[in-house]
C-alpha cells in the first residue's frame, strides 16, 4: 500500500511528495506485515492494549492517518468507528484524494451519524455529482462545503447539492469549488441565489473583503471565510477567484467607487506572500517563478548561488549548502554544487 502512495505522490508537485513521505513515514509501523524486522523488533512479544494517550491523539488526526489507526487492532478500530465526534469535520486531501471514490466517500461519511458539519474534497477527482448529493442528503447540517478541483463534479451537481442544504435549513456559510470546469454566470446567480435564503450571510459577506491569505490553506476550516470563493471578475467579466487587496494603500483607494485592484489572477498579478497587487514593471525575480513584491522579497532568504529567493510554498525545495552557511537552490544545485563533486 505505501509503494503505491509513494508511486502516486512521485507524478505530483514536490511538496506532495513531502507530505507522503510523512504519511508513508507512519504506515509501516502501523503495517504488520512489514518485512525490515530490525527496527520493530519489540513486536515479537504479544501485543497489549493499546495506551490510553493514543485514544486521546484519534481527534487530532488527518483523515489518511485515522483511517491507517483504524487497522491497527480491534479496540483501536472500535473506537475510530464509533465516536461520531471524529468524523463532524471531514477533510479528503493528499494522498487520499485521488484514490477516493464516491462508495468510500459515502461510507466514510456515514460515520458521522448525519452530524456532519463541514466537507473538504480537494481535489477528489473520482467524486461525482451522485455521490455528493448522497452525502448531502444524510447531512443536511453541513457549514462548509469545499470542493475545489474535484473535476468529477459539474456546476449543476453542486447548485443540486448546495439546493438541497439550503432548501430546510440555513447552515451552509461557505462554499469553494474553484476548479470546477464550465462554471458560467448563471450558475453562479443560483448558487448566489441559494445562499441569500440567510440573512445574517449576506450581511457578513458584504463587509468581507477577500483576500489572498484566504487561499493559501484552502483545506483549513477557517472562522472568518462565509461566502462563495468565486465571482465575476469586474475587469474581465469571467467567473473566478475575485480578490481584494491587503495593502493599506490600496485599501484607501477601494473606498473610491473604482476599486483599482480587486480582480482576478490574471488580471492583477499578486505578490505570492502578502497578496498585494504588484506592477508588471516591478516583478522580483524567484527561483520558483512565483510572483513577489519587492518588500517581501527583500526579506526573504535567497541562494547562496543566484541571490535569489523561493516563496514560503517553496522554501522546501532549498538544498543545504556545503560547507558553508545558508542554502543553494535546486537550480544552483543541480548546475555548480553536482558537477564540481562538492556534494
Ligand atoms: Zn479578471
Ligand atoms: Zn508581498
Ligand atoms: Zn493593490
Ligand atoms: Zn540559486
Ligand atoms: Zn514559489
Amino acid at each position: 500500500m505505501d509503494m503505491e502512495i509513494l508511486h502516486a505522490a512521485k507524478n505530483k508537485e514536490d511538496e506532495i511528495i513531502t507530505h507522503s513521505m510523512q504519511i508513508v513515514s507512519i504506515l509501516p509501523s502501523l503495517d504488520p506485515h512489514r518485512s525490515s524486522q530490525e527496527e520493530y523488533s519489540v513486536k515479537e512479544e504479544e501485543p497489549g492494549p493499546p495506551h490510553e494517550a493514543l485514544f486521546l491523539v484519534l481527534a487530532y488526526l488527518p483523515l489518511f492517518e485515522l483511517l491507517a489507526m483504524s487497522e491497527l487492532c480491534r479496540s483501536l478500530k472500535d473506537a475510530v468507528n464509533k465516536d461520531v465526534l471524529l468524523w463532524l469535520d471531514i477533510i479528503v486531501e493528499r494522498p487520499l484524494n485521488l484514490r477516493i471514490s464516491d462508495e468510500i466517500l459515502v461510507k466514510i461519511a456515514s460515520r458521522a451519524n448525519g452530524r456532519l458539519r463541514n466537507l473538504a474534497l480537494m481535489n477528489c477527482v473520482r467524486i461525482t455529482d451522485d455521490g455528493l448529493l448522497k452525502v448531502v442528503e444524510k447531512n443536511p447540517l453541513i457549514n462548509k462545503l469545499y470542493v475545489p478541483a474535484c473535476t468529477g463534479l459539474t456546476p449543476e451537481g453542486i447548485i443540486r447539492a448546495v439546493k438541497t442544504l439550503t432548501e430546510q435549513y440555513h447552515n451552509l456559510k461557505s462554499l469553494k469549488i474553484n476548479g470546477i470546469y464550465n462554471i458560467e454566470k448563471e450558475h453562479l446567480e443560483m448558487l448566489r441565489y441559494c445562499f441569500q435564503k440567510n440573512p445574517e450571510l449576506q450581511e457578513k459577506q458584504k463587509q468581507q473583503p477577500s483576500l489572498f491569505i484566504d487561499y493559501g490553506n484552502c483545506s483549513a476550516f477557517e472562522e472568518r471565510s462565509c461566502s462563495i470563493d468565486m465571482d465575476i471578475c469586474p475587469k474581465c467579466s469571467e467567473v473566478r477567484i475575485v480578490l481584494d487587496c491587503p495593502r493599506e494603500t490600496c485599501e484607501k483607494k477601494r473606498e473610491r467607487p473604482l476599486t483599482e485592484c480587486r480582480g482576478c489572477s490574471i488580471c492583477i498579478p499578486r505578490c505570492e506572500e502578502c497578496g498585494g497587487c504588484v506592477e508588471l514593471e516591478e516583478l522580483e525575480e524567484t527561483v520558483c517563478a512565483d510572483i513577489l513584491c519587492l518588500d517581501c522579497w527583500l526579506q526573504l532568504p535567497k541562494c547562496n548561488f543566484c541571490n535569489q529567493p523561493y516563496c514560503k510554498r517553496h522554501a522546501n525545495q532549498q538544498c543545504t549548502a556545503p560547507d558553508s552557511i545558508g542554502w543553494v537552490c535546486g537550480v544552483c544545485h543541480a548546475k555548480f554544487v553536482h558537477k564540481f563533486g562538492c556534494d
